[in-house]
C-alpha cells in the first residue's frame, strides 16, 4: 500500500472515518477501485500564527488565540529599493550598462540577506508557541494587489520560499490561505471595516485595530491549503 493511503485507509478500518463514494470501473483488462473518505484532521492544540507581508509593514504577525503579535517596519526594504534604485537611474542615464548590472547584483544580496533575516525572526517567533502552524496569504493574490507585482515580486516570493524552508526544517507546518478581503475585514465579527492610515476600525462591532495586524488575525482565522517550498 501506498505511504499517502496508508493512514486513511487505516482510519477507515477502524471505524474513525465516513466513506462517502466508492467507484469500480475497469479499463481494458484491469479492475479499478476509487473511493473518498472524509475524516476530522486533528488540529486541537495547534496555534495558528497569521503572516501579514506589506510595505509599510513587511511583516505584522498574529499568534491567534495567544494574544501575541509581532511588527516589523518596512523601511529597511524600502530604502534598500529606494538606493539602489536612484543608483541604477544615474548609472544607466551615463550609460554606464556594466556598473548598472553590478549595482543591481548588489541590490539583490542586500535584499536577500534581508529576507534572511526576517524569515529568521518569524520562525523564531512562531517556535515560542505549542504546535505553531504558520498561514500566508496566497502568492497570487498578494500579487494582484498592488505594490509587490512587476519589479518587486522576486522580493515577496523570496520572502515567501525562505519561510516555508526555515519552517519545515523547524518542524512547522505552512499553509497558504485565500488572500481575498483579508485587510477590508474585522477580525472579530468579519464585517466590513474602514482604514485610516494604520488603524483600522470596524462599524459594526466598533473594534478598532492596527490594520496589518487586523489583516494578520483574518489570515491566522482562515482555512489554509498545504504549501511547501
Ligand atoms: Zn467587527
Amino acid at each position: 500500500m501506498y505511504d499517502d493511503i496508508a493512514d486513511p485507509v487505516d482510519r477507515l478500518v477502524e471505524g474513525d472515518a465516513d466513506k462517502t463514494r466508492l467507484q469500480v470501473y475497469r479499463r481494458g483488462d484491469d479492475w479499478y477501485c476509487t473511493f473518498n473518505i472524509e475524516y476530522d484532521a486533528d488540529t486541537s492544540g495547534e496555534t495558528p500564527i497569521g503572516v501579514d507581508i506589506g510595505e509599510r509593514h513587511i511583516l505584522a504577525v498574529t499568534a491567534y488565540g495567544e494574544d501575541e503579535s509581532m511588527l516589523v517596519s518596512g523601511g529597511e526594504a524600502k530604502y534598500v529599493r529606494r538606493k539602489y534604485r536612484s543608483l541604477r537611474d544615474s548609472l544607466s542615464e551615463a550609460g554606464a550598462l556594466r556598473a548598472r548590472n553590478r549595482v543591481g547584483d548588489k541590490e539583490q544580496r542586500r535584499i536577500t540577506d534581508l529576507n534572511h533575516k526576517l524569515s529568521r525572526r518569524l520562525i523564531a517567533f512562531a517556535e515560542q508557541f505549542e504546535n505553531p502552524v504558520i498561514r500566508m496569504e496566497d502568492l497570487e493574490g498578494i500579487r494582484e494587489n498592488s505594490s509587490w507585482s512587476g519589479v518587486h515580486s522576486w522580493h515577496f516570493h523570496q520572502f515567501q520560499q525562505f519561510i516555508t524552508y526555515k519552517a519545515e526544517r523547524a518542524g512547522i507546518r505552512v499553509e497558504k490561505v485565500d488572500a481575498y478581503h483579508t485587510s477590508q475585514r474585522c477580525s472579530a465579527c468579519d464585517s466590513m471595516g474602514t482604514r485610516d492610515g494604520d488603524h483600522f476600525s470596524c462599524t459594526e462591532c466598533g473594534r478598532g485595530r492596527h490594520a496589518d495586524l487586523n489583516a494578520s488575525e483574518n489570515i491566522a482565522q482562515r482555512e489554509g491549503e498545504p504549501c511547501t517550498a
